[in-house]
């Protein structure tokens, strides 16, 4: 879960000072010390922790706190409110030019996540923007890492330009722009070489590329699983190189929250983009005031519905909508409706972006079984011929039993599953009967 240690920390703290009422200057004091200390545990950078705390509780001693009639809620405000701003403030535009071609350069420690962020964003903006990517595979030191390029674009169905035979990434770079100003590609992705640590050939080579190509944005990406000694890698990246921007990956793994909360103040530099996992869609644009809420555990509502909106398919809603209006929903729709919300993620990273959910929550309750339970009903619906998912009206008690055999289920899941289908029916069927008098004025929704 994201940043679980701080979360529950924060959770803690808050939650000593709403019971509390009143606040004295004393218990402000000591929950600045808590924080200072979840931070300082977190890996955060110290000056940054410093200036934080600094900042949180003389605001919260003035007269912000001390006279509000809900102290614990102000403080809490305060707390969020200076979170969102070391986090960069406001979302952060990337830079696109309208005229010409896209150049982005991708760089970083080797694993940071580079090759990966590289095919996301390609992804991304080829569907958000209509842009024509190209992914260039610069990293000419590891074979493996072309190949994974390479990997990549083919399951994205991206070109990916690169030369094997080649070992001068300078060559490669200047080629692959002449081939994208043929080929009218106007987004260029760079991959380009990491290594284990900073060194002078590297970040001469890197320059080099900048020179050369003169990007539209250069981003590092950094592995947001480190603590700070990542974040001393990021200065001098941005040193040598003036980065436009960080991405944050692995923001899904068991991340403490040390890079994410001092990367910005040592760089000067805010977080464009975060990963959230392994798949090709996993990439998130970096909201800070969302990112702070999901630190302190208030949930973050907003990337939730972002989500659901960048994962339906738009064609589908409206040939449902449809469905809905003649009534004609049956099993293949809702075994679609199905898999579009699988696409959402699992239940359990859906459930962690809940405003007040926290780990402990999620601990009482099994994950596995409910989404186990839309597997079976998946395979379920596939073991029924056409026709019965057609007219599921038709499915009598031998067809039951035939359907459980085959999924390998019994015929009380596969009556069960025809159930929750049938309320599902009802249900969507009101939904629709509610939109079109809305439509037509007679319902005020
Ligand atoms: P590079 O050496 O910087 O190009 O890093 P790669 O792109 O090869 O990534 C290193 C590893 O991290 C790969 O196994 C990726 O699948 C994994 N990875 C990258 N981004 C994420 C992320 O956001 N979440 C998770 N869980 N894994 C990621």
């Amino acid at each position: 879960m994201i940043f679980e240690g701080l979360n529950e920390k924060f959770q803690n703290i808050f939650s000593n000072l709403k019971r509390k009422g009143k606040l004295s200057e004393e218990d402000i004091k000591a929950a600045s010390r808590e924080i200072k200390l979840a931070l300082l545990e977190a890996d955060v950078n110290f000056k940054v922790v410093k200036q934080f705390t600094k900042a949180v509780s003389e605001r919260a001693v003035g007269e912000e706190v001390l006279k509000s009639l809900t102290p614990g809620q102000q403080f809490i405000k305060i707390v969020n409110d200076e979170m969102t701003k070391l986090l960069g403030g406001e979302l952060q535009k990337m830079e696109f030019v309208e005229q010409g071609i896209n150049i982005f350069m991708m760089v970083g420690l080797q694993g940071a996540g580079k090759t990966t962020t590289a095919a996301k964003i390609a992804n991304l903006l080829r569907k958000e923007k209509k842009f024509k990517p190209l992914l260039v595979a610069c990293d000419v030191y590891r074979p493996a890492a072309i190949d994974q390029l390479e990997i990549l674009g083919k399951e994205l169905d991206i070109p990916v330009y690169l030369n094997k035979d080649e070992k001068d990434p300078r060559v490669i770079a200047k080629k692959a722009l002449e081939f994208a100003e043929t080929e009218g590609y106007n987004l260029m992705i760079i991959d380009t070489a990491g290594r284990l640590q900073i060194d002078e050939t590297l970040m001469n080579e890197l320059v080099d590329l900048k020179e050369l190509l003169e990007p539209t944005e250069i981003l590092l990406v950094v592995d947001g699983m480190t603590g700070q000694e990542s974040v001393n890698v990021a200065d001098e990246f941005n040193r040598q190189l003036e980065i436009t921007g960080v991405v944050l990956t692995k923001l899904d793994g068991d991340t403490r929250g040390g890079a994410a909360l001092s990367v910005t103040y040592t760089t000067g530099k805010t977080i464009k983009y975060i990963g959230t996992g392994e798949k090709l869609t996993d990439i998130e644009l970096f909201y800070p005031d969302r990112m702070a809420n999901r630190i302190l555990g208030m949930g973050d509502v907003l990337s939730l519905i972002d989500k659901a909106q960048n994962m339906i398919d738009e064609e589908k809603a409206r040939a449902l909508e449809e469905k809905l209006r003649t009534q004609e929903f049956d099993l293949n729709d809702f075994l679609d409706q199905m898999q579009q919300l699988q696409e959402l993620g699992s239940i359990g990273d859906l459930m962690e972006m809940m405003p007040g959910v926290n780990k402990k929550m999620l601990k009482g309750m099994n994950m596995d079984a409910a989404e186990g339970q839309t597997k079976q009903t998946e395979a379920i619906i596939r073991s029924m011929t056409p026709e019965e998912r057609l007219k599921p009206g038709i499915i009598n008690g031998s067809r039951r039993k035939r359907i459980a055999l085959g999924s390998g289920t019994t015929v009380s899941d596969v009556n069960r599953m025809l159930k929750g289908f049938e309320q599902t029916k009802k249900m969507m069927k009101q939904m629709g009967a509610m939109q079109g008098k809305a439509k037509k004025g007679r319902f005020k929704l």
